[in-house]
Order: C-alpha cells, then sequence, then structure tokens
C-alpha cells in the first residue's frame, strides 16, 4: 500500500489514479504529450499536472500507463465532472 505517492487532490475519487503512477510513467506520459496538456494543449507546470485515465476504471478501463494522460488542473476538472457524468448515466440504466 505505502508506495510514498502523496496525492495532492483533496477531493478523493479520481486522485486516487495518482497513486499508481511511478516517476517513469509520469516521464514517459509527460515526454509523450510533449509536456502539454492533453485537454487544452497548454504547457503544463511541475506541481500542476493531473494524471488521469482516459477510460476511468468505472468505465472499463485498464489502470495501464497507456490508458493515461497528464491534463492542466482546468481540463482535470472538467474530466472529472464529466465521468461522474457518466457513471451516473451508467447507473441509470
Ligand atoms: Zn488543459
Amino acid at each position: 500500500m505505502e508506495r510514498g505517492v502523496q496525492v495532492a487532490e483533496p477531493s478523493g475519487e479520481a486522485a486516487t489514479t495518482e497513486a499508481y503512477l511511478s516517476d517513469e510513467t509520469v516521464q514517459a506520459i509527460l515526454d509523450r504529450q510533449c509536456h502539454r496538456c492533453a485537454g487544452c494543449n497548454a504547457p503544463l507546470a511541475a506541481g500542476s499536472t493531473h494524471f488521469d485515465l482516459r477510460e476511468p476504471v468505472i468505465c472499463g478501463g485498464p489502470l495501464v500507463p497507456g490508458n493515461l494522460e497528464a491534463l492542466c488542473s482546468f481540463c482535470h476538472r472538467i474530466r472529472i465532472r464529466r465521468i461522474r457524468e457518466r457513471f451516473a448515466g451508467h447507473r441509470n440504466k
């Protein structure tokens, strides 16, 4: 359990993803995206970069680096909202 990864996001849920990230994974994702946000293409600054799954686990997405992407805090917030709406939709089927 203890892997020394501190999650800065106070609002639970999506932040749990970050606990699976190793330094190497983080670097690989940032390199792949040229250190830009996957949502709005803004340059990502250290400390305000959020990592999330393209396809969330609750929607069947795998917890692998290929399913992860880096987002700015703005896009991350939008992402969380969308996932919540999607998840709510799934439950109301
Ligand atoms: Zn963004």
